[in-house]
């Protein structure tokens, strides 16, 4: 009984442990524009969660569903972007866009091949230091 409350316990605590985790990010944007032509959304899998997304959120109104990927996830892009793969708004971005990449994200976040950024990720020994 004392080992499935224990169990329970760190269950719990498990999902408030990506919260806690910070990367290192190191290198500068060479303002390809891949990241506003190509994203993900973690928690948006059809058109329909998309539009409720952004009647919630209308500051989403700027991104379209371009695509989907091999395994069907829906592909989104921002209407700002331009050709050149710049911002078209870059002082109204939104805070999403200036944090990018995220230090502290709660799923393993991968970045666009020839990203000028780099995201250095703690491996279990870095944590049990
Ligand atoms: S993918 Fe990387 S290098 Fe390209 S615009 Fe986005 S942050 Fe900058
Ligand atoms: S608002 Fe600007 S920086 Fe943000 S995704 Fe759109 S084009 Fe990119």
């Amino acid at each position: 009984m004392k080992d499935l409350i224990k169990s329970i316990i760190y269950e719990i605590w498990s999902y408030f442990v990506p919260e806690k985790l910070s990367y290192e990010i190191t290198g500068s944007c060479k303002k390809c524009g891949k990241c506003c032509n190509y994203m993900y959304s973690v928690d948006t899998y059809t058109e329909k969660e998309f539009k409720i997304m952004q009647m919630i959120f209308p500051k989403y109104k700027r991104f379209y569903i371009k695509g989907r990927d091999d395994e069907g996830n829906l592909i989104f892009a921002c209407k700002l972007v331009t050709p050149d793969g710049l911002c078209s708004d870059y002082k109204h971005r939104l805070r999403m866009c200036k944090n990018y990449p995220a230090k502290r994200i709660n799923y393993p976040g991968k970045l666009h091949d020839g990203c000028g950024y780099k995201v250095n990720t703690k491996n279990f020994e870095d944590y049990i230091k």
